[in-house]
């Protein structure tokens, strides 16, 4: 390999200053990350939309997620079931009696506020008054009336979580590809709940999107897989860049145990606003397909479930080599694309004060859920040559089909780097006169991080990308 190496911008003072969510919020507006939903009509509380490069990072992180359930193991099969789902799914899931937060109201500002997340217990966080009301139970669910009739009945929920197509799927998935326990289903979608209190940016919304996977065991070796599970997970947020420090499990007491769940972890990250859940591992026991199956009394459903009059369908298992006939204990990794892409922003946003004196913001992501992988710089712009070298490469490197690859024309180069800093690009490719003129022809690659520079000839580009860009 020929390298040149050029030293520029090499020696700088290092400062990482605390981050804060307007740091987070404004770059991700300036840039176009995320945008207030319906801005131009006064937004709607708890909704954002994502912009160019919101929905770039976003898809890369469940494209990370979905290789590590689908694509790198054999015990996972992937599903993408209806956003709307048939009231008696959430019937029977427990949802309509049991998905609710308790709600206060205060008699003297009219803030109404989750009673279980008020910084201090009893007192309104918003004018200090312990004037509340006594909690009530609010359902979490979004209603919507499905077909041409509106009455009573004509009513469906928009899924409050992607998990319940998966159980009222499990024979399906079963029946089509022949799967033996323990294993696995997986899907990313969106969700929706009528949150009381939503904020602190894209962390608490109405409609959020999900990465769950229910992977079914044998009652009996739930325990073992659960651990598994909170091990694999916190192992997979680190690859995603997530430091160790900034990430922390949290065991629930048997009393702060949602109606299905034997046992739960959060793993609990440090957001600009407080360490809270990313991501919860539970273990949901047979409840779910219990509660869902015909004939739970016959096949020895252990969770408490209600009697299911309305299902076809016995969500049992017949081991093939046993004949041991049983309902699967579930264990439940959920995590929320949302939230996780805030961490990984959170993570990554830095500022730099250089040698000069001058300060950069550069996100310092990881390079396969950077937005834009590589941007190829023409040195000037009213060069026509310059130009086509420079298309000619940028065309060959989207080849690659490692993602977004830009032709960046606006401003000056030193312009460009600091743009591409702040989105998080991790490779800038300079076209320049030696690109032209010398034999071999040569371009300066540039490294966000550390901002030094090579030179490299045309002819070795594609592997040095390709090899940057590999992702394991
Ligand atoms: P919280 O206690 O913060 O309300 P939860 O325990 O109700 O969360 P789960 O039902 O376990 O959340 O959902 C799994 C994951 O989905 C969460 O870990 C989170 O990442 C994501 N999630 C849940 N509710 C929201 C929301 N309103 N906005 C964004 N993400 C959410």
């Amino acid at each position: 390999m020929m390298y040149f190496i050029t030293t520029i911008n090499l020696v700088m003072e290092f400062i990482m200053v605390a981050k804060n969510m307007n740091d987070l919020v404004s770059l991700c507006k300036r840039r176009g990350f995320v945008f207030p939903s319906g801005e131009i009509y006064g937004g709607l509380k708890g909704t954002y939309d994502y912009g160019p490069l919101g929905v770039e990072l976003k898809n890369n992180l469940k494209k990370a997620w979905w290789k590590a359930f689908i694509f790198d193991r054999d015990d996972f099969e992937g599903l993408d079931s209806a956003i709307l789902g048939n009231k008696l799914i959430f019937k029977h899931s427990g949802h309509e009696s049991t998905f609710t937060d308790p709600l206060v109201d205060c008699r003297e500002c009219k803030q109404r506020m989750r009673a279980d997340k008020l910084k201090t217990p009893g007192v309104c966080d918003f004018c200090g008054s312990k004037n509340l009301t006594e909690p009530r139970d609010f359902n979490l669910m979004m209603r919507v009336n499905v077909g041409p009739v509106v009455d009573e009945n004509s009513y469906a929920y928009l899924r409050p979580e992607t998990a319940q197509g998966i159980f009222v799927n499990f024979k399906n998935v079963l029946d089509s590809t022949s799967k033996k326990v323990p294993f696995g289903i997986a899907q990313i979608g969106k969700s929706f709940r009528n949150e009381i209190t939503p904020g602190n940016f894209i962390f608490r919304v109405r409609e959020f999107e999900q990465m769950e996977a229910e992977f079914f065991v044998k009652p009996g070796e739930d325990e073992k897989w659960h651990e598994y599970w909170i091990a694999e997970r916190r192992k997979w947020w680190l690859k995603q860049g997530l430091s160790e420090e900034n990430l922390k499990f949290e065991v629930h007491d048997k009393s702060d145990l949602a109606h299905y769940a034997k046992a739960c972890t959060d793993i609990v990250y440090q957001f600009p606003h407080g360490l809270e859940e990313l991501e919860g591992i539970a273990n949901r026991t047979d409840f779910d397909l219990g509660s869902h199956t015909k004939d739970a009394e016959n096949l020895g459903v252990k969770a408490k479930v209600l009697e299911n009059k309305d299902s076809s369908s016995k969500l049992s298992y017949t081991d093939p080599y046993t004949k041991e006939t049983y309902v699967p204990y579930v264990i439940e990794p959920s995590a929320g694309v949302d939230r996780g892409m805030l961490a990984i922003l959170n993570e990554a946003y830095t500022e730099e004060t250089l040698d000069n004196g001058d300060t950069r913001i550069v996100l310092k992501l990881k390079p396969h859920l950077a937005p834009v992988k590589v941007a190829v710089l023409p040195l000037a712009k009213n060069n026509e040559k310059l130009m086509e070298t420079a298309e000619e490469i940028k065309n060959k490197i989207k080849m690659l089909g490692i993602g977004k690859v830009v032709l960046e024309t606006s401003g000056n180069v030193g312009k460009a780097y600091r743009k591409h800093d702040e989105i998080g690009t991790p490779l800038c490719i300079t076209i320049d006169f030696e690109t032209l003129e010398k034999e071999p022809a040569t371009v300066t690659i540039r490294d966000r991080d550390t901002m030094s520079q090579i030179r490299l000839p045309v002819s070795e580009v594609l592997n040095y990308v390709s090899n940057f860009f590999k992702y394991v």
